[in-house]
Order: C-alpha cells, then sequence, then structure tokens
C-alpha cells in the first residue's frame, strides 16, 4: 500500500507554506513530482529552503485542477477553502499521509495523539525506543515534520510520532502498529466546529489499523467512555482509577507500583517502575508514563528497559518547569498548558497556596471546570491577554486581577504571592495575541521572572 504510491511524472498542489507544507513540497520534489507550493499570504516570500524545481505561488490557494492535494494542517476541516479544494483536487492529503504512502512498509509507526500530553508521551516513547537500541526518529506535530527526515531512515529505524487532529483529518492509509489516545479534552473547537467532530478526528487514528496493531486508551477519560471503540486493534486501557485497566498503578505498602499488561494476549501485569523513580510531577505526568509504557511493552520491548528509560526521562521545556525561586516564591513555567484541560493538569501537580497566571488568545474554549479548580486550589488569579475578561468572568468573584501584558501580570503575580506559595504560568490558552507560540511566551515569562527577582 505505502510503497505503490507513485510521485515521479505526478502533479501536486501542497496548500500553505509552513514547515510541513515546505516539507512536503520539497519530498515530493526530490521524488520526481511537478509540485506547485501556494501560500495565501500576498507578502509571503520564496522559501529560502524551498527546492528549486518547486513553483511558489504567494496569494494564493488555488489548487491546480486534478493535482493531489498537500493541505497544511491550519486549513480548518469545516472551511469553504477545505470543500473547494477536495472538488478541484484528485485527492485531498496532509502531509503525515504522504509520509506514510512513502515510508518503506519495513519501518514501524508507533502514533500519538489526544488532547493534552502528546509531546511528553512522544518524547517518552522515543526515548525507550533509543534505549533499546534501535534507530529511532521522533517527530510530527512535535515541530519538525516527519517528511524532513524521510530519506534518512533506513529498514531498522522506527518512526514515532505525535500527531494532531488536524493532521489525522488528512489521513486515510496512515496505520501505526502501536497508537494511543491520551486523552479528550474539548480543544481546538474553532477549527473542528463542535465538539464531536474533534472527538471525530481523533478517533480517526484507528482508521487503518488492523487486528495485528495495539491502541492504548485512557480508561478513567468520561469522553473516551462514550465512544464506540474498535474491536481491532487489540485495546489496551491504562487507569488510575482501576486495577483492572490493563496499564495500573497500584498502591501498595512500598509505594506506587506502575505495572502494564503483558504482550498478546496474556494476562500477565509486568512491572515497570515505582512512582518516585519518574522524575515528574503530577498525576497527569503518572498516565503519560503508563500510556508510554503499556505502548513499548506492547512493541517488544523489555520492561526492565522501559522502567530505566523513564526513570532517566526530563521534561521537555515550557512544561512544569521551575524557573526559580525568589523571596520564598518559587515560579513555574507551564507555557504549554494551552487548554484549559493541560491548566488543571498542572494546577493539579502543584502542593500547598497557588498563584495562577491564566489567559492568552481564544480557542472558543469553555472555562467552567478550570475556574472550579482555580476557586477551589489557587489564593488568587492574574488574567492577562486576549481572553482576560472571559476567565475573569468565568472566576465567578474569586480573588484575581486583570491586566493586559504578560509583563504586567509578572508583577500583579509578585504582588499577589506570599513566601512558600508557588506563582504558576498554566496559561489554558494558546499564546498568539502577543507571541509567536507557547515556547517564545515561556522564554518572556522566565526572563520576567528573573529580571523581577533582580529588582
Ligand atoms: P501536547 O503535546 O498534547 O500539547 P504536552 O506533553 O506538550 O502535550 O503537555 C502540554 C501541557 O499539558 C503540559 O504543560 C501539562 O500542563 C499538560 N499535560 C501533559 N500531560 C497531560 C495529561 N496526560 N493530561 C492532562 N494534561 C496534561
Amino acid at each position: 500500500m505505502s510503497a505503490a504510491f507513485a510521485v515521479a511524472g505526478r502533479a501536486f498542489t501542497v496548500v500553505g507554506a509552513g514547515r510541513s507544507g515546505l516539507a512536503a513540497a520539497n519530498l515530493l520534489a526530490r521524488r520526481g513530482g511537478d509540485v506547485l507550493l501556494c501560500e495565501a499570504r500576498a507578502d509571503a516570500p520564496r522559501p529560502e529552503n524551498l527546492d528549486p524545481r518547486v513553483r511558489f505561488v504567494a496569494g494564493s490557494n488555488e489548487v491546480r485542477v486534478g493535482d493531489v492535494a498537500v493541505l497544511s494542517p491550519g486549513i480548518a476541516e469545516v472551511s469553504p477553502l477545505r470543500a473547494e479544494i477536495a472538488g478541484r483536487a484528485s485527492e485531498v492529503l496532509g502531509e503525515v499521509e504522504l509520509f506514510y504512502r512513502l515510508l518503506p512498509p519495513s519501518i514501524p509507526i508507533l502514533a500519538v495523539t489526544g488532547t493534552d500530553g502528546k509531546s511528553t508521551v512522544t518524547t517518552m516513547l522515543g526515548a525507550i525506543v533509543a534505549a533499546s537500541g534501535r534507530p529511532t526518529f521522533v517527530g510530527g506535530n512535535l515541530g519538525n515534520p516527519l517528511s524532513d527526515d524521510l530519506d534518512r531512515l533506513t529498514p531498522e529505524h522506527v518512526v514515532v510520532a505525535e500527531v494532531s487532529c488536524f493532521q489525522l483529518t488528512t489521513c486515510r492509509d496512515f496505520r501505526p502498529r502501536v497508537a494511543c489516545v491520551t486523552n479528550i479534552a474539548p480543544d481546538h473547537l474553532d477549527y473542528h466546529g463542535s465538539f464531536a467532530a474533534y472527538q471525530a478526528a481523533k478517533r480517526l487514528i484507528w482508521r487503518a489499523m488492523t487486528e495485528d496493531d495495539v491502541l492504548v486508551v485512557n480508561g478513567d477519560d468520561p469522553h473516551i467512555a462514550t465512544w464506540t471503540l474498535p474491536t481491532r486493534p487489540t485495546l489496551r486501557r491504562f487507569s488510575l482509577a482501576s486495577a483492572d485497566a490493563d496499564a495500573r498503578a497500584l498502591e501498595t505498602s512500598a509505594g506506587t507500583r506502575l505495572e502494564v499488561r503483558a504482550r498478546g494476549s496474556s494476562k500477565e501485569r509486568l512491572y515497570i517502575m515505582m512512582r518516585h523513580e519518574l522524575p515528574l510531577l503530577g498525576r497527569h505526568n503518572l498516565q503519560n508514563a503508563l500510556t508510554a509504557a503499556q505502548m513499548a511493552v506492547d512493541f517488544g520491548i523489555d520492561p526492565a528497559l522501559i522502567g530505566r528509560a523513564l526513570a532517566a526521562y526530563r521534561p521537555l521545556p515550557h512544561r512544569l518547569t521551575p524557573v526559580g525561586t525568589h523571596g520564598g516564591v518559587t515560579w513555574i513555567n507551564d507555557s504549554k498548558a494551552t487548554s484549559p484541560n493541560a491548566a488543571s493538569a498542572g494546577l493539579a501537580a502543584i502542593d500547598g497556596p497557588v498563584v495562577i497566571m491564566l489567559g492568552g488568545s481564544s480557542k472558543d474554549a469553555d472555562f467552567t471546570e478550570l475556574a472550579a479548580l482555580v476557586r477551589r486550589r489557587a489564593r488568587a488569579a492574574v488574567c492577562f491577554g486576549a481572553t482576560r475578561e472571559t476567565i475573569a468572568r468565568a472566576l465567578g468573584g474569586h480573588p484575581c486581577v486583570v491586566v493586559e501584558t504578560l509583563p504586567e501580570a509578572v508583577s500583579a503575580a509578585r504582588d499577589l504571592a506570599q513566601p512558600g506559595d508557588t506563582v504558576l504560568f498554566s496559561p489554558a490558552c494558546a499564546s498568539f495575541d502577543q507571541f509567536k507560540g507557547y515556547a517564545h511566551r515561556g522564554e518572556v515569562f522566565s526572563a520576567l521572572v528573573a529580571e523581577q527577582a533582580q529588582t
């Protein structure tokens, strides 16, 4: 299936010159395709690292009639543009599907999707596979498009891919050998149109999986509990609440044991590690470790090796990262918490009194549940950015300071915090109102904290 996809001599229009569009256009050109890359921004320059064989047009979204269209993940599923492209193209793909079709069939893909925890599980699993001695390529929605690296993969490689729901809507044959859905919470509703459509996009992960494959899902997730799960691939559930789950955290007199189901149809559970050996805060990270461990065991990796790799894992930047303690107040950068669900996980991971900083650009999120947790767990909140008034309203009278910019928010948090407090920067929103992305926002936050420590 994947090896048979012909590129040479065929015509492709790649829509959107972001990182994945550029990667797709270059890959297709290298394989002898006739490639047009179009970009809606009229003033967009030709990307410097674009293959010279690709024709580039700025100020256009127009797919050539009869071409295979390769869509940027930014084109909303419900947009008129998407429908128009489908009408003109012979076939519509995304960059992940393209990568899959060109990937030698002997190279397995392990795929991670879900609302929160994708990057953490992907990099945990990548670290485990690499520790097992196989050449490992970790990429996808993580920030490095899969197609950029296709040509350097060897037959021994394993691909560990983070896949977003945007990317899943343009997949068809994409077949991971082992996949997971970390959890589901309302997110990106502006893009999908409804929570139902968002969940349907996530379910596309198993569309091409077979009975030889394994799907790991969150057994504690109330939304996944309403899904009709497939009879193939083989299902595994992880849970912090139920000892009957395949992957579980078992309370014992010696501490919490992480255990996962053995491979195949065995009922046996395998010991992975003790909770205290996992160097990450929060119950959500315990879930992430169980997910990665179950996926790795089902891929055939030795459980003792998995435990060692997880014990050596370090959190990615901007995810519950302490950035300093000043005047008895600990500041934590969780800028990657771009949804209310992620911010709730961050807040739940912190012991003791908290001042939480919330706000950013809107994804039409509902802050009701997060606000209830903030009222229970946080001494006060600072709301900033485009969503500041919406969040302040949701907090319903809980102590809260509303400001516009991040520098103002940091200084308001400093005024509110008392010695022994934690200031948690888990904004619960995207960052594009004032920043280039979550990483930029996290860097600005960390610099402001360092600066105010000197005043
Ligand atoms: P993603 O790639 O899905 O955005 P990350 O692993 O980058 O997820 O984590 C983003 C944020 O989501 C973290 O800062 C943390 O606050 C929160 N988070 C991580 N794992 C989980 C989880 N399993 N459940 C809920 N929230 C999580």
